[in-house]
C-alpha cells in the first residue's frame, strides 16, 4: 500500500480547511508533506494567508472561479518544468 498523496488540485480544495484549522491531523500531514516539495502550492498558501490577513476572513465563495482556474493553470505549468 502506498501512502496516498495530495495533488495540487486537492490541496487547493482543502486550503481553507487547513488555514482555519478544521483539518484532521492525518490530512494536515499529507498537506504539509505536499507543501514541502511543491513550490507552487507554497506560493499559493502564502497568497491565501495574505488574503486572510488583509480581509480578516476567507470565504471560499469569495474566490473568483476565474482566479481559481488561473491558479490551477499556473500550478500545472509549474509542474511541467
Ligand atoms: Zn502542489
Amino acid at each position: 500500500m502506498s501512502v496516498p498523496e495530495l495533488t495540487c488540485e486537492e490541496l487547493v480544495e482543502v486550503v481553507t480547511d487547513y488555514l482555519e484549522g478544521g483539518m484532521p491531523a492525518e490530512r494536515r500531514l499529507l498537506f504539509e508533506e505536499h507543501l514541502a516539495f511543491c513550490e507552487g502550492c507554497q506560493t499559493y498558501l502564502e497568497q491565501m494567508r495574505e488574503t486572510i490577513r488583509l480581509t480578516g476572513t476567507l470565504m471560499e465563495d469569495d474566490l473568483e472561479p476565474s482566479a481559481r482556474d488561473a491558479l490551477l493553470g499556473v500550478l500545472r505549468d509549474w509542474k511541467r518544468r
